[in-house]
């Protein structure tokens, strides 16, 4: 098989736009999975590339919610084969005891395999006319009309759900939902403040409302989000304006919540989201923060109440088990991500970008197809 030629958005330069170019993607080796690309989910981590808070080497075409239909498969794939609709998700070993104990996010190789920009040998799948491209991120870089996926992080789902909706199931709308199903196992009649609605936090919100939390507390500044937390099955919300967050969680809850999870990777947050738990609670940490974030708190708040700080990646998914039980929970109506996304096209990525920065997109989907 020949190299296939790809539209792929490039990022060339710190806090640069990205830029639409003609790229070759080499054929698919033993364990990898050429992918036609329909749509692809734009994601904080995306961005963190581009601002250089994650080092990724320049020039990159990141992307890591990518959906899609297979094209060619390597000869040792037996995953998937040509014609499936996938969703790729982030890339682990397989091999390393981590992996070997079904805890993926937790995978030794997870850096390199994810944010290095090349294969694990240092090789490139992306080709440009002049000089070196980087790719692999997540093991996919699905920005672009066609990705080299590898076959771990490749996850077949059904056909008779819009491909192009899935993408977020994949990194976003998992690592939220995940950290409330998987992670911290919210159970029914339990309490959970979501600290931030972004697609992260509200999947977080859903995910509650499956799991049967019967209270369920989104905080955000902006109101349309609150508003939107409210349909999607928070019991409360709370406009972070409004005086002392931790006093207003106490009203609510009695004696604190039995979970709180921090999105916004703000340190004041994470103090509050640990403040606000209950005699034994746990705080979940999700957002990722500027490089050299502290957090400064009183650890008797740990020793003397018996709580809880945990980070929590990926929500600990193991996605071919999970993506495809969200995707049951959207058939039935009890995980309606979709009311998150915003489409745009690829030659409008720029504005996708712009958007979710501004609040205006909670989270942007790119239809590159
Ligand atoms: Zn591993
Ligand atoms: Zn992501």
């Amino acid at each position: 098989m020949e190299m296939t030629s790809v539209q792929a958005a490039v990022l060339r330069e710190e806090n640069g736009a990205f830029q639409i170019e003609e790229l070759q993607l080499a054929a698919p080796r033993e364990l990898e999975v050429l992918v036609r690309i329909v749509a692809t989910g734009m994601c904080h981590t995306d961005a963190a590339v581009r601002s250089r808070d994650i080092g990724t080497p320049l020039p990159v075409v990141v992307g890591h919610e990518g959906a899609g239909v297979v094209v060619a498969v390597g000869s040792a794939v037996r995953k998937v084969a040509p014609g499936d609709h996938v969703v790729l998700t982030f890339n682990s070993c397989g091999q390393c005891a981590a992996c070997l104990s079904g805890e993926l996010a937790k995978c030794e190789l997870s850096f390199p395999l994810n944010l290095s920009g090349a294969r694990l040998d240092g090789s490139h799948a992306l080709q440009c006319a002049h000089g070196e491209i980087h790719d692999q991120f997540f093991g996919q870089s699905a920005f672009a009309t066609y990705a080299l996926a590898q076959e771990r992080n490749t996850v077949k789902v059904p056909h008779d759900v819009p491909l192009e909706l899935l993408g977020p199931l994949g990194c976003g709308i998992m690592t939220g939902s995940g950290a409330v199903l998987n992670s911290l196992r919210v159970g029914p009649g339990q309490s959970l403040v979501v600290f931030g609605s972004g697609a992260v936090g509200l999947a977080a919100v859903m995910a509650a409302r499956v799991a049967g939390a019967t209270t369920i507390i989104a905080v955000d500044i902006v109101t349309s989000r609150l508003d939107l937390a409210l349909e999607l099955g928070a019991t409360h919300v709370i406009d972070s304006h409004d005086g002392d967050l931790v006093a207003r969680i106490m009203d609510i809850t009695g004696n604190g919540a039995d979970f709180t999870l921090d999105t916004t990777g703000r340190a004041d947050v994470m103090q509050m989201a640990v403040a606000g738990l209950r005699i034994g609670g746990t705080c979940g940490i999700l957002g990722v923060s500027p490089p050299g974030t502290s957090l400064a708190i009183d650890t008797n708040l740990f020793i003397g109440m018996s709580r809880q700080l945990r980070g929590i990646l990926a929500g600990d998914s193991v996605p071919d088990v999970f993506i495809p039980q969200l995707i049951a929970l959207y058939r039935q109506g009890r995980f309606p991500f979709d009311r998150l996304i915003r489409f745009y096209t690829l030659a409008d990525i720029n504005q996708a970008l712009a958007d979710s920065e501004a609040g205006i997109a909670i989270k942007p989907v790119v239809r590159v197809g």
